[in-house]
């Protein structure tokens, strides 16, 4: 989905602007937005008090100015593609940056498995998501005690699922992953995926994988924009290791 906002960027509290209900469900399916009704699934163009709020925290979260207004440095963070899983708004400001799932879900042993789950969806051939895989896995296992197999058979059974679905079109939401326990990765198959992106409307798959995985282990979203964690990737760039701060994070979810 690509989001059009720079008609809203006059909008402010009590007006009613057409496209105002698109900020809202995108605030709502990243955690920000708290609709006035329980399970709200269809918004309006009302620029409420919920909305500045959620606009608000948004904003802090991704390090910018905060104004409650759909300006044009929030503009253009939403339209940045990042990762659909919504992020944890943090309760009280610490030290660190890194965070964890509720209930702080983690694996209880320190061999898992992964597997290719076949879909019609694939848009990166299995050798080449194999390699890809394989890397990002080994990005986690030179700072952590994990080691990452490969199981000898497609399909479900392993602790980790790595597949391609359509997650919401081309743009924004590039990918998602599940907690210990789940352990499902889903790649959205509309986006440009390439092994080594050589242009601004490509998507490098290593680099995904590599954030995704760490939400497969436990990791919530940072707010550090150097950490691997950090849930946006501007398009055709490459991010690819970790950040001190999701080394730092793993370590304290499993003690090590
Ligand atoms: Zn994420």
């Amino acid at each position: 989905m690509l989001l059009k906002l720079e008609s809203l960027e006059e909008a402010q509290k009590g007006d009613i602007v057409r496209g105002i209900d698109k900020v809202k469900q995108f605030l709502d399916t990243l955690g920000y937005y708290n609709p006035p009704h329980e399970n709200t699934t269809v918004f309006d163009d009302k620029f409420d008090e919920g909305l500045e709020s959620a606009l608000e925290t948004f904003q802090g979260f991704h390090n910018l100015k905060v104004t409650g207004k759909v300006d044009p440095d929030t503009i253009k963070a939403m339209q940045t593609p990042r990762c659909g899983f919504p992020d944890t708004i943090p309760r009280n400001q610490s030290m660190s940056n890194y965070k964890f799932f509720d209930g702080k879900p983690r694996w209880n042993r320190p061999q898992l498995s992964y597997s290719f789950i076949p879909s019609a969806y694939y848009r990166a051939n299995l050798q080449v998501m194999r390699n890809v895989m394989a890397q990002a896995f080994r990005t986690w296992e030179v700072v952590s005690p994990f080691r990452f197999i490969e199981a000898p058979q497609q399909g479900n059974r392993a602790d980790i699922k790595i597949t391609f679905a359509p997650i919401d079109g081309f743009g924004n939401f590039l990918a998602y992953a599940y907690a210990p326990g789940d352990g499902r990765l889903f790649f959205d198959e509309a986006e440009h995926w390439t092994a080594n992106p050589t242009s601004r409307d490509q998507m490098d798959l290593q680099s995904v994988a590599v954030h995704e995985v760490g939400h497969n282990m436990g990791l919530d979203h940072s707010q550090d924009p150097n950490g691997i964690m950090y849930p946006q990737y501007p398009p055709g760039s490459i991010k690819r290791n970790l950040g001190q701060d999701d080394v730092r994070g793993l370590r304290a979810l499993y003690n090590y």
